[in-house]
This record gives structure tokens, sequence and C-alpha cells, in this order.
């Protein structure tokens, strides 16, 4: 396992394994890796010739009031699971040779980012659709691996991906979760014991309506994830939406795959998770 820290050197890297022919695979992190993340080198692993993971916390994905600095670092925890994961190449860039002074040009989706988490984090997914793409330009992928759990993210990158005509294949991979159902999440970490305790409510109450889905309307769905949510004790709701599968706009009653959504803050940690619901018959 080599770790890459020139932008430069891993794109000539990369050009050398697409001219020898290997297929390549990319995992964009942001460290602080967990089983979540593992679950993607696993895949990676087994579906390319080589794996490229970037460990980079992305200062353009975050808004002024957010945990940039604070954001959790473990780079020596996350080279180990690397290494045991087998990945070939750790990219792992300084702000500085990423964003270069002067640095003027941004990507972005439209609509598909001005819902759910977008409306909370103005300039969120401009900031990972850029980095994503560069990424992409500088590792020459075949396939690059996001986790369901950032759904919003995962549907706003094969956007981009198609619309930019990027060589790049998403593989959308399957939430991790704990025992107790809490997604996997980096910022976890953050959580106390009571808050992690109360936390596994949000995964409990996107189970429990999904067999309200079979027979009832979608607000009253809405309503009642909204009505369990806000029975977590120390929590605030961003939003609990259900929108279309496909595109992210708001589901309506002819919507044939949805995904519940919610955004809920823990005392000072704001979680996301989703679950995927396809009406019979469907897939
Ligand atoms: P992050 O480091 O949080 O930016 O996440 C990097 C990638 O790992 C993203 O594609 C995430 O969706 C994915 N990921 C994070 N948590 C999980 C999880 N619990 N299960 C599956 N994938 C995950």
């Amino acid at each position: 396992m080599r770790v890459i820290k020139s932008v430069l050197q891993m794109q000539k890297i990369s050009l050398k394994h697409l001219k020898d022919g290997d297929e390549i695979g990319l995992v964009p992190t942001m460290g602080a890796l967990h089983k979540g993340h593992a679950s993607l080198l696993s895949k990676s692993e087994k579906d390319d010739d080589v794996t490229i993971v970037s460990i980079f916390v992305n200062p353009i994905q975050f808004g002024p009031n957010e945990d940039y600095l604070k954001y959790p670092r473990s780079v020596k925890q996350d080279l180990e699971i690397c290494r045991k994961n087998h990945v070939d190449y750790v990219f792992m860039p300084s702000v500085e040779d990423m964003f270069s002074q002067g640095h003027k040009t941004f990507a972005e989706v439209k609509v598909m980012q001005d819902i759910l988490c977008g409306p909370f984090r103005p300039v969120h997914f401009r900031g990972v659709v850029t980095l994503v793409s560069k990424l992409f330009n500088i590792s020459y992928a075949d396939r690059a691996y996001f986790g369901m759990k950032d759904f919003q993210q995962l549907k706003i990158v094969e956007r981009m991906a198609k619309d930019l005509n990027f060589r790049t294949k998403i593989v959308p991979c399957p939430t991790v979760r704990e025992r107790s159902g809490l997604a996997l999440s980096s910022r976890n970490t953050y959580l106390s014991d009571d808050e992690k305790n109360v936390s596994l409510n949000i995964s409990k109450a996107l189970k429990e309506v999904q067999q309200d889905f079979k027979t009832k309307n979608l607000n009253f769905i809405k309503k009642n994830i909204l009505n369990k949510l806000k029975k977590i004790p120390n929590s605030k709701i961003d939003y609990a939406e259900v929108v279309s599968f496909n595109d992210l706009s708001i589901a309506d009653k002819n919507t044939k795959k949805v995904v519940f959504a919610v955004a809920v803050w823990i005392g000072k940690t704001r979680l996301i998770d989703n679950i995927v619901m396809t009406r019979r018959g469907e897939k």
C-alpha cells in the first residue's frame, strides 16, 4: 500500500494503471474510517484491479458554522483499516494542493441540491460535487463507491457523472449499521453514551413506518415519522421527507420506489438516515 500526497503524482500513477489496462476503483472518504467505509473498500477490492481510497476533509463542503475544524481525524487508524482491506493507494492531498490559490471553479447539480439537506447546508453539495469531479479526473476511476447512507449525495454524484460524461460508474453500497440499527457515521464519535442511546430511535422510527407504506398515504407516513422523531429527547428535526428514489423529487402516490429520509440533531450532532421502500411488484 502506498500513501500518495501529491495530486500530480496520484494522477500520473492512475494514468499508468489506465494505460496498463487495469480497472481502477475509487473510494472517496473524509477519513475517520469505520465499518461502513470498510464495506466500500472491500467491494472495490473484489471488483477492481486497483483500489484508491482518498482521505480528505474537504473544506469547501462545510459551511462557516459547521464542524470542519473539529471533524474527527484518525490517520493512523485509517491507514490500518486500508491496509487490512488491501487498498493499493491512499490518496491524502493537502488542502493547498487540491485547491491551489485562486481556485474559482465549482460544479453544481441544480434542483437535486435544493431539497433535503440542501436548504440546511447551502454550500455542501456544491463542495462535494466539485471535489468528487476533481477526484474522478485525478483517479481515472472505472468505478467509484458511494454509501446509500448519504443517499442525496449518491444521487447527486450519479447525476453529475452522467451530465459531465465522466467515464466513472457510480456503485451504490448499502448502509452499514450497528446491531442496534444506528447507521455508522464518523460523526457518531461526537455522541455521548446517552446521546447514542437516544439516536437509535432514528433508525427505529424509519423501520416502524415501513409497514405504513403498504396501506397509508404519504402525508400520513410523513406525519407518523415526524411524531416518532419529535419524541426523541434532546433532539431537533431538520427534515423528514419522502422522496423519489430516482430523482429525489417529492414522492406522490404514483411514485413506485421512494426513500424516507431524515436529518435530526441529537444535542450538537447532526445525524442523517434513510430507508428505501418499493411498492409491491416493482423493483
Ligand atoms: P464520509 O467519509 O462520511 O464522507 O463517507 C465516505 C463514503 O462512505 C460515502 O460514500 C458515504 O456514504 C460512505 N459511508 C459512510 N457511512 C456509511 C455507512 N454506515 N454505510 C455505508 N457507507 C457509508
